[in-house]
């Protein structure tokens, strides 16, 4: 089968590789209906993270081909979804709810689901099959459920974002963007996006965004003062990961509010003295991805939501280098990768 291999940072190839088989009885393969890039395979890309020819991809919907022995909640045939990390769904871990960290959790991208085939560890944890053969249009959409929607899911979550809430969203990626949804879903009255690209601002506003403020670091702190009566918002999303934009995160945060944060972060340490002062709730993590998927794919198959418009750019998985070229140099925002 073909799949994508990083042989080194910026340098990106699709390669024969084996084809994946069951290897323990609670495994499942998966022939993928689509893939896509990750805004977090740009860390490796860029350097930033160690790869040396390493399959690539976490995300992954697709339809079951074989299942092993112990295998009983989804079967050959179905359609799935399922989170970038593989969990069991049955420890103390799991019934809290936090599935990427399960005690048994596997990482999908240690797997590589940009392929035409997946090996799922777990699949009877990890698996969400759909009510049906989905509609082709509705793919992208149930793609995003692997990651980007269930992880701005989460982070608007983790901000305890509702009704009669303000939330701000750090960080205009696909994350930030489907954070913007996920807010709007979860009721907030007021939804402020930080971006400075028009693009990006008009899905914003698309996916429920209010207010739209350009400013970053500490002047766009100013600005989200300004808009809250000088209190800051009562939850933000970080979807970026760096120290400017966790402080921005934190600082933009009224005392007693809540900042999710689901960016990856790279060399961010924070103040202790600050954090203290702050009375802010910090939340986040890897989103636990498995817990959201039912409700997740639920409102996408109703067609309440339609996250799959974050991508931007559609190429042939042989084409992925491109993918990555574009995503690298901000020509897109998503790709999606099609077999
Ligand atoms: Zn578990």
């Amino acid at each position: 089968m073909r799949g994508v291999i990083m042989y080194a940072p910026g340098d990106v190839r699709v390669e024969d590789r084996d084809q994946p088989a069951i290897v323990e009885p609670t495994d499942a393969v998966i022939r993928l209906a689509a893939t896509c890039i990750c805004g977090s395979d740009l860390w490796p890309y860029r350097g930033i993270e160690h790869v040396d020819h390493t399959p690539m991809g976490h995300e992954y919907a697709g339809v079951v081909t074989e299942i092993g022995a112990d295998v009983k909640n989804v079967k050959v045939g179905d359609f799935v979804v399922g989170s970038f990390f593989a969990s069991d769904n049955t420890c103390q871990i799991c019934e809290a709810g936090y599935q990427s960290r399960c005690v048994h959790s596997v990482p999908m991208g240690s797997i590589g689901t940009q392929a035409e085939y997946a090996r799922i560890p777990l699949a009877d944890g990890t698996l969400v099959a759909t009510p049906g053969e989905p509609d082709p249009e509705l793919i992208p959409a149930l793609l995003t459920a692997s990651d980007v929607l269930g992880t701005g899911w989460f982070a608007a979550v983790a901000a305890e974002a509702g009704p009669g809430k303000t939330v701000a969203v750090v960080g205009d990626g696909a994350v930030g963007l489907l954070g913007v949804l996920a807010a709007k879903q979860l009721g907030a009255e007021r939804i402020i996006a930080m971006s400075r690209h028009a693009d990006r601002q008009e899905l914003a506003r698309r996916f429920g965004a209010t207010d739209i403020v350009e400013e970053r670091g500490d002047a766009g702190v100013a600005r989200i003062k300004e808009l809250t009566d000088g209190l800051g918002a009562h939850s933000v999303i970080e979807a970026v990961g760096t120290q400017e934009s966790m402080e921005q995160a934190i600082r933009a945060t009224r005392p007693g509010g809540h900042v999710g944060y689901v960016g990856v972060t790279h060399g961010v340490s924070l103040d202790g003295m600050e954090l203290f002062f702050s009375g802010v709730h910090l939340h986040g993590g890897p989103a636990p991805v498995r817990r959201f998927l039912p409700e997740l794919i639920r409102l996408i198959w109703d067609r309440e939501i339609d996250p799959g418009v974050v991508f931007d750019l559609t190429l042939p998985l042989e084409d992925a280098a491109e993918g990555y070229r574009a995503m690298d140099e901000r020509r897109a925002t998503k790709v999606l990768l099609t077999l």
